[in-house]
């Protein structure tokens, strides 16, 4: 518990004088915020002690809470998807109004600055009051944020701007910058989730908030070495981790938190139908030879990788049935044809479960799988099933709990083994995915073509009982995919994030005419520059991506942007757009950023003639490929050093901008 004025690495508290057992000043987030807006990128921020002390000030679960979701600018639990739904248009007129500015000019400054939130902080200094209203406090902000998102109807815009002007002339110091940028969706400070939990457990661990803590957690980390205690958090913070990755909903980890302490989390928190959880994934192989090198001599199977959209299937006690889709977003509407047979293919001892599946395109005529682009056709919300004409077919491959009993720490002979006992097979409507248990290489080669003849991508190669349990949320090497196209170029196609752009030239003259494009590091939550892409783009795609990335265009480059001198883009763009990318093959590079370290300690890992693919709109900035999976298997399988010439060196690339 924060007991008086705190000072850590020059975020100086002052504004909390005596303010035991009061609210959180929102001026003690904001002054955090940009705290850690100007340390991205050094340890200080990595180490989130920042955040720790702003969260050890809250002093009730309502506090913490208000503080959690203010740094995640969020309104509650992600999978709810609430949003604000405050335009950019309004927030200028919002700012506009309060400050008694020209909209024009507003929005004139914002263009010049990049950032209304800048602007609205430096047009505060413009406005004279009578009376100075009450200073706002994190949890006042918070329930009014709330409140912007629960508005709807036509006169919700107006009632709108009334709130961001109320929260506005109450603004002090940063404040207005924060707040206008948590209303426009975006903080732009780098902080992401692991982060948020590795500051939560520092927080309760360290200086635990709330009165009715029990005392004996207070005391278990005092008199520790400071390396004991370190690995101590660090405990913690991993217990925090894996609660939140079967519980991801802060509402109910808080309070079971402060009342309980962590290590009572997972009694309290666990795997529930109704709250999606984030999916197992798979790395990219090139070849049978790479999968019976990893698998050695571990029992595996291998399936059909299905073309279509994941589908985990919830069935809850009260027989109310939920899709949700990779991304957790609630997809239940979208397929009713999918929730009135679910209950004709379970058995009746199936009382709730967790089903993870693809949902596959089906023509029901010829009786066949359909490509993917056939299944995105298919209205995204609030489907008649009157109205369906693009029919599908589930292909279940995984039983991640059952009847009040999580599956995710069985093996996956077991979870499968459960999974066919508990529903049955329907042709072009509920089949278990296709698989062989087979460690014949000829055997498995002859499946993988047959996997392309029946539309699939490929194969999906699970351990079957060994390290065979269901990592959620990870992309684990237990996983391995063997698509068609690795096996003629060099793996995968990555998704990657657009954060820079070349003026074009010639033909492309007047639009963007490369960009440069970044991997994203978990770890160090950074982008990092990979390669440029020029080619892949039809006429059109460059039109669109002109159209929508001038509105991302930054003064400068975010802190989080890891990229040489040498690739500085003619404009910077924020990071908000993932594209799917092809290479023939990859190199290590002096002036890339991504995997820094991992195969050479000065060289990075760059993309050797990228084609552009497709926007990958179901992938977050945060979701594109990582520095580590760009090698296809790590380390070990790191691209030899090439001669100079053939790297994309000082912009001698292949590519005409
Ligand atoms: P990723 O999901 O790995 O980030 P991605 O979205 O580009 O990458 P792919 O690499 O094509 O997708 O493959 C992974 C996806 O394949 C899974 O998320 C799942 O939707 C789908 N899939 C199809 N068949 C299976 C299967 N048998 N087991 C697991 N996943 C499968």
């Amino acid at each position: 518990m924060c007991t008086g004025n705190k000072s850590l690495n020059g975020v100086v508290f002052n504004v909390l004088p005596n303010f035991l057992f009061h609210r959180v000043p929102y001026l003690a987030v904001a002054r955090t915020f940009e705290k850690i807006e100007e340390d991205s990128g050094s340890a200080l921020y990595r180490d989130c002690s920042v955040l720790s002390v702003c969260l050890s000030c809250c002093s009730c679960s309502e506090d913490l809470l208000c503080c959690v979701y203010l740094c995640l600018n969020q309104l509650g639990p992600a999978y709810m998807g609430l949003e604000l739904g405050v335009g950019e248009t309004v927030l200028m007129k919002a700012v506009a109004q309060a400050t008694g500015r020209q909209l024009d000019k507003i929005k004139a400054e914002a263009a010049e600055k990049g950032d209304l939130g800048l602007v609205a902080e430096s047009s505060r200094n413009n406005q004279r009051m009578m009376f100075q209203p009450a200073n706002l406090i994190a949890g006042g902000v918070f329930n009014k944020l709330k409140d912007i998102g629960n508005m709807s109807g036509n006169s919700a815009m107006n009632k709108k701007i009334d709130i961001i002007k109320g929260l506005f002339v109450a603004c002090r110091f940063s404040e207005a910058r924060y707040i206008v940028r948590s209303l426009a969706g975006k903080l732009r400070i780098g902080l992401a989730e692991q982060s948020v939990l590795s500051a939560l457990s520092q927080a309760v661990c360290l200086s635990p908030p709330g009165q009715d803590f029990p005392p004996a957690v207070i005391d278990a980390g005092k008199g520790m070495s400071a390396e004991k205690q370190k690995a101590w958090i660090e405990e913690k913070s991993l217990l925090l981790k894996q609660t939140y990755c079967e519980m991801p909903n802060y509402d109910v980890i808080i309070p079971v938190i402060l009342k309980e302490g962590i290590d009572e989390l997972p009694k309290h928190c666990k795997l529930t139908p109704g709250v999606p959880l984030r999916p197992m994934l798979a790395h990219p192989t090139k070849g049978v030879g790479e999968v019976m090198k990893r698998f050695d001599e571990a029992a595996f199977t291998c399936e059909y990788k299905y073309d279509g959209e994941r589908a985990q299937i919830h069935i809850l006690e009260n027989g109310e049935v939920r899709i949700f889709s990779r991304n957790q977003e609630d997809n239940t509407t979208k397929y009713p044809d999918i929730i009135s047979r679910i209950h004709t293919v379970k058995n009746e001892s199936v009382i709730s479960c967790v089903l993870d599946t693809e949902a596959v395109a089906w023509d029901r005529e010829k009786k066949q799988i359909q490509p993917f682009q056939v299944l995105i056709t298919r209205k995204r919300k609030d489907v008649a099933a009157a109205d369906i004409k693009v029919q599908v077919c589930v292909y279940a491959f995984d039983l991640l709990y059952l009847n009040g009993e999580s599956l995710v720490k069985q093996p996956l002979s077991c979870r499968r083994a459960l999974l066919k006992k508990s529903f049955q097979e329907k042709e072009g409507e509920f089949v278990f995915a296709r698989a062989i248990d087979s460690d014949n290489t000829d055997a498995i080669a002859e499946f993988l073509e047959q996997s392309v003849r029946d539309s699939c991508e490929g194969l999906m190669v699970k351990t079957l009982e060994k390290d065979a349990t269901y990592e959620i949320a990870k992309r684990s090497h237990n996983w391995l995919k063997l698509k068609k196209d690795y096996l003629d170029g060099v793996g995968d196609t990555m998704d990657l994030c657009v954060i820079g752009a070349y003026l074009g030239k010639g033909k492309r003259a007047g639009t963007y005419g490369g960009f440069l494009l970044a991997c994203y590091d978990e770890d160090n939550e950074e982008f990092q520059s990979v390669c440029k892409i020029g080619t892949g783009f039809k006429d059109e795609d460059l039109e669109q991506h002109y159209k929508f990335l001038k509105e991302h265009i930054l003064p400068k480059p975010r802190p989080y942007y890891r990229v040489d001198q040498s690739t500085e883009p003619d404009l910077w763009l924020d990071a908000v757009q993932v594209w799917e990318v092809k290479c023939a093959d990859l190199s290590l590079s002096p002036i890339y950023k991504a995997g820094m370290g991992l195969c050479d300690p000065e060289k990075g890992i760059s993309l050797r003639f990228p084609r552009f693919l497709r926007i990958r709109d179901d992938k977050k900035p945060e979701e594109a490929t990582s520095g580590g999976q760009v090698p296809p298997l790590g380390p070990s399988e790191c691209p030899r050093s090439r001669p100079l010439d053939l790297l994309n060196v000082q912009g001698s690339a292949p590519w005409t901008f």
